[in-house]
């Protein structure tokens, strides 16, 4: 239940609490100094301590129980300034005091609403002063004695730091959120590895850097071999099993700089940095054994194989586009020579033929 309503505003509600509780406790000290030469009706101490000390808790427990309970803590911030303004009168305007209440209740207004709220809290502490003018008579008390200046030197220090500590652990958990999307808009769900545009924008920067430093770099694309006949015959969930599967031996294969990613159904994409094509040509190999070597004793017949295309990054390609098309054609070679096999792109058996003539 608890979960349903907070996208409702229950944090904001959580968030104010203590703010609250800490701005309400030590304000009633400059209010209590402010309004005590002038001999206040007795019920004014008992509404002050109401104010300070209970008001808090009676807001959080209103907000959390109602339907929006944002919707019910911007009431409770208006009542808040409501109450400001009508300390505010019932002190005569004695300047400090004052001072200090309004301009703590619009940094906490502002900080709550924004200018919206900043303008209805200006109305709603114009109202409460009218409330006080109305049941005590307007005065004008512009003499601070000792005593009041002091009682508003913890509001003025305390709450300033409540609520900055307050709107920065706003900022780091809206940080740490930033971090978590941004991570998760670039990964595969299913795999966990990064999905085809986070391994794209890579490949871009791993191409950008191989041109630039002339250093060794392969890309392997990878399918599985007739995918579609084992989500047919055992159904989409040993399918999504195969995947992870696979997806897992990579992680746990590759080096910690190789670059794995889902590029979509069951193909798959590795940047292999500083690799040779005969190192890649052998980890592919015993990734495609290993992976032909897996048995699930509940399925015996269940056979995995893969073709793999590789292309290392040459002088002559003109953008990251034409390597992966090298890659690809390499696969759509492998496919079309029985499958179940490692085969090299057209340029990269050309180099191969120079070395090795025979
Ligand atoms: P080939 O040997 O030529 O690669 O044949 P194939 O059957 O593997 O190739 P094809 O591209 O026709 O089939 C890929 C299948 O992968 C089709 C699609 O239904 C399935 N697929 C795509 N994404 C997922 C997924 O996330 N989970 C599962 N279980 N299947 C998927
Ligand atoms: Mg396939």
């Amino acid at each position: 239940m608890m979960d349903n309503r907070s996208g409702k505003g229950l944090s904001f509600v959580r968030r104010i609490y203590l703010p609250r509780i800490i701005g309400l406790g030590i304000g009633m000290f400059s209010v209590a100094a402010g309004i005590s030469t002038l001999a206040p009706a007795q019920w004014t101490w008992g509404l002050l301590l109401f104010n300070g000390l209970l008001w808090p808790h009676l807001a959080y427990q209103l907000a959390r129980r109602a339907d929006v309970p944002y919707h019910a803590e911007h009431r409770n911030l208006l009542a808040d300034s409501l109450m400001g303004g009508f300390w505010t009168a019932t002190m005569q305007f004695n300047p400090l005091p004052s001072v200090t209440i309004l301009a703590m209740m619009a940094m906490n207004n502002v900080a709550a609403g924004g200018q919206r709220l900043f303008f209805k809290g200006l109305l709603a502490q114009a109202l409460g002063a009218g409330l006080s003018i109305a049941l005590f008579g307007a005065g004008l008390q512009l003499q601070a004695t000792a005593l009041q200046v002091y009682a508003c030197l913890p509001m003025l220090t305390l709450y300033p730091m409540a609520v900055g500590w307050v709107c920065y652990r706003l900022a780091m958990k809206l940080a740490e959120h930033k971090h978590r999307l941004s991570a998760l808009s670039r990964t595969d769900s299913l795999t966990g590895l990064f999905n085809h545009g986070a391994w794209k924008d890579l490949l871009q920067l791993r191409f950008q850097a191989c041109q630039q430093e002339c250093c060794q770099a392969v890309i392997a694309l990878i399918d599985i071999d007739h995918f579609k006949a084992i989500n047919d015959t055992y159904g989409h969930v040993v399918g999504d099993c195969v995947l992870t599967q696979l997806s897992n031996e990579l992680k746990r294969s590759l080096r910690s700089d190789d670059l794995a990613g889902r590029y979509g159904g069951d193909e798959f994409c590795l940047i292999l940095p500083d690799t040779s094509l005969e190192q890649a040509r052998q980890a592919m190999e015993r990734l495609r054994e290993r992976i032909g070597s897996y048995r699930n004793p509940q399925l015996p017949e269940l056979h995995i194989s893969l073709s793999i295309g590789l292309a290392s990054c040459q002088p002559t390609l003109a953008d990251p586009e034409a390597w992966l098309n090298a890659a690809d054609k390499a696969l759509y070679t492998a496919k079309n020579s029985g499958r179940n096999q490692v085969n090299f792109a057209h340029s990269d058996l050309t180099t191969l033929k120079l070395a090795y003539p025979d």
